[in-house]
């Protein structure tokens, strides 16, 4: 198993699929963000839900925004609709996905 150069608790399983930044060789640079898990195919793409505060200049008080951010999901993680995840920006890996899934955690 690869290095990825972040400290998150690699996935007990292994894979070969290309795309996995712990065993294939998927590099990973940018961006760190967590999010919640909309839908997911293992394998494929998973939609992840953040929710942000933005400040309403009009109103002098935050909004409540929310978007949706899509990213590669490796073989070897395993998560749930409504987990917690950790993404890591990497190379566009598709049509709409240049994060890809690194860590579920618990919270
Ligand atoms: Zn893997």
């Amino acid at each position: 198993m690869k290095n990825i150069g972040i400290d998150v608790k690699p996935p007990k399983k292994t894979c070969n699929d290309d795309l996995c930044p712990f065993h294939g060789s998927t590099k990973i640079r940018g961006r760190i963000v967590k999010g919640k898990i909309a839908s997911a195919t293992t394998g494929g793409n998973a939609v992840i839900e953040r929710q942000y505060f933005q400040y309403g200049k009009k109103y002098m008080r935050y909004e409540k925004r929310r978007s949706k951010l899509h990213a590669h999901l490796p073989l070897c993680i395993e998560v749930a609709k409504g987990d917690m995840v950790v993404l890591a920006e990497c190379r566009p890996l598709n049509k709409t996905a240049s994060f890809v899934v690194i860590e579920r955690t618990s919270e």
